[in-house]
């Protein structure tokens, strides 16, 4: 649904400029988001198997020690359950593929897709399997932008939400910034005033660049202090 304002952060366009239902900070972010959620769902596999996750995942921050059992790895590579379709009461509790399935679905009915083309059939529910994690990822990300153009404002906000909070989860579950460093926002101007904002991280050991996930700016390593200090003492505490 077109409009001067983004569906999602409110944020204003200049000119009378019409927004294709979200602005483009929120746009990058959510495709950013879905892109990721492939190499999530495999490194989670590797956190839930029992003195795998050492290797090259880092579990918690240093100073917890570990849960004798880790119930959202599981929970995130459960399979798609169709009964958890996100509602008012839910928030955050789906598995990446049921996400990636609600989205799915929701992108089929906002298009008026049939169901032939979405490689769905009625009673074969989705797999859990890296092949149809990658499969929906792909389709998602080939609709979005045209169903953010046809979703109504709460259409859109619930495919953000359950995206941007399964893909918080399972980053936060991989445990990858206990062993990265925020950066703070990434400053890239998008045009019309609005500035990227995504949160830059990098490994501080390894990182001579970082590419913002969102806009893709590349930021070389004489810029990282530069970026630190433009984070200011929010930047230092964002992890
Ligand atoms: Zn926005
Ligand atoms: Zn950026």
């Amino acid at each position: 649904m077109n409009a001067r304002h983004c569906h999602i952060c409110s944020w204003a366009s200049r000119d009378g400029v019409e927004l294709p239902g979200w602005c483009p900070r929120c746009r990058g972010r959510c495709i950013a988001d879905v892109a990721d959620l492939p190499e999530l769902y495999r490194t989670l596999g590797a956190v839930m198997e029992p003195g795998a996750a050492g290797d090259d995942v880092k579990v918690g921050g240093s100073r917890t020690p570990p849960l004798p059992f880790r119930m959202d790895p599981a929970n995130l590579r459960g399979p798609a359950t169709a009964g958890a379709l996100p509602g008012p009461d839910q928030h955050g509790a789906l598995s990446i593929a049921t996400a990636l399935w609600t989205t799915r679905q929701a992108i089929r009915e906002v298009c008026d897709l049939p169901a032939e083309n979405t490689g769905w059939r009625r009673g074969h529910g989705p797999g859990r399997t890296e092949d149809r994690i990658a499969a929906d990822t792909k389709f998602v990300l080939a609709w979005l932008d045209r169903f953010a153009e046809r979703a109504r404002p709460d259409e859109l906000q619930a495919v953000v939400e359950v995206i941007g909070e399964t893909r918080r989860r399972a980053w936060n579950t991989c445990g990858y910034s206990a062993h990265k460093v925020c950066l703070g926002p990434c400053p890239a101007d998008l045009g019309q005033g609005q500035t990227c904002g995504e949160e830059l991280w990098i490994d501080p050991v390894l990182a001579d660049s970082v590419t913002c996930r969102a806009c893709h700016t590349r930021w070389d390593r004489r810029y990282f202090l530069w970026l630190r200090r433009m984070a200011g003492p929010e930047g230092e505490a964002a992890s």
